[in-house]
């Protein structure tokens, strides 16, 4: 019998990828914002156009990259943020699996422009479905800049599948608001077919929030804090007379990672017990820092689920440290009859 098996050549292999990276224009947004926090950025700029279907731009004033990174940064597995295994346990940033500019420009037409700030020119790529179009000197600021066209231009069943755009846009500022909660140290702006929907300078978590819902949320946020040897708790929880009928606003980030786990869910309602009308959820901000080496986020592509070693005792954590903050608030229960 002949062989048959064949090593598949890179930009189908990328493809493959992307399926997995990129569901749909935020899954774009969530990987440029995430480099660009890594990139050490002190303001990020988010541009959409078609909500995201023509145009999704990230412009930061990072570190930049060299002529040949820059270049590199398109390859799959190609990172700057770990170097061994060992380092998966040990992260200090949102990216390491190095395949979301591989997946990106295997399903669009991408443009990057970087400069660092020792040097008087940038490079500017142009990547077409995995083929690099051209790359030349420009002038830019230090920084980068990824403008990311035509999503899925070549997989018409995926383009196709895309919702409409005031779904898309959704999804697109749900991630904007997850990343800008994530880091409220850093300015995030948002600007959709032209016009400026958010703009989020730096400022303390609680500013941050009512920035993003509005100025009544202000007064609804009861602060959480829990200092232990295992985890740091910090944020807020709503006031119970505020729950919706819809989960929305329920954040939880585990070292600045936004991740949704439904059993530290639980552990926060079940802190409201009692105190919530029947088929309302609290709305909840909530940072947890855990050493780094006790958490695996190497679970899914998207990383936004995490597994802990010891979820038993960050479930009491958090419940008690939740129920302290109401009880100090002094925030009764509903009575029967009120419900
Ligand atoms: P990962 O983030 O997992 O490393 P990516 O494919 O997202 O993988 O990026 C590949 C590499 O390109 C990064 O490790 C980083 O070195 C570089 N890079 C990507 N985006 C930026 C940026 N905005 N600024 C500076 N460097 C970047
Ligand atoms: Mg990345």
């Amino acid at each position: 019998m002949a062989d048959i098996i064949q090593l598949l050549p890179d930009h189908v292999a990328n493809q493959i990828a992307a399926g997995e990276v990129v569901q749909r224009p935020a899954s774009v947004v969530k990987e440029l914002l995430e480099n660009a926090i890594d990139a050490g950025a002190s303001t990020i700029k988010l541009i959409i156009k078609d909500a995201g279907k023509t145009l999704i731009q990230v412009i930061d004033n990072g570190k930049g990259m060299s002529v040949t990174d820059a270049r590199l940064s398109f390859e799959r597995h190609a990172t700057s943020k770990i170097r061994n295994a060992e380092d998966l346990f040990q992260l200090h940033t949102k990216g390491f699996r190095g395949e979301a500019l591989a997946s990106i420009a295997a399903i669009a037409h991408v443009e990057l422009k970087t400069k660092q700030e020792q040097d008087d020119v940038g490079t500017s790529i142009v990547i077409e479905g995995s083929n690099v179009v051209s790359q030349d000197v420009v002038v830019t600021p230090k920084g980068t800049s990824v403008s990311v066209k035509n999503l899925f231009y070549n997989i018409p069943a995926r383009r196709n599948f895309l919702k409409s755009n005031a779904v898309e846009l959704r999804h697109i500022i749900d991630e904007f608001h997850r990343v800008a909660l994530a880091h409220c140290d850093l300015g995030f702006a948002l600007y959709n077919n032209g016009s400026e929907t958010f703009n989020l300078p730096v400022s303390n978590y609680r500013q941050r929030i009512v920035n993003i819902f509005g100025t009544k949320t202000n007064e609804k946020l009861v602060p959480v804090e829990e200092d232990t040897e295992v985890l740091k708790i910090s944020g807020f929880v709503g006031k119970p007379e505020y729950a919706k009928k819809t989960r929305g606003e329920q954040y939880f980030f585990v070292n600045n990672r936004f991740i949704k786990s439904a059993y530290l869910n639980h552990a926060i309602a079940s802190a409201f017990e009692g105190l919530l009308k029947s088929g309302t959820h609290a709305s909840y901000f909530l940072n947890l820092s855990v050493d780094p080496q006790t958490i695996d986020i190497n679970i899914h592509p998207t990383k936004t689920e995490i597994k802990f070693d010891d979820e038993h005792t960050l479930y009491a954590l958090l419940r008690s440290a939740v129920k302290h903050s109401l009880g100090q608030f002094n925030i009764a229960p509903v009575l029967d009859f009120e419900r």
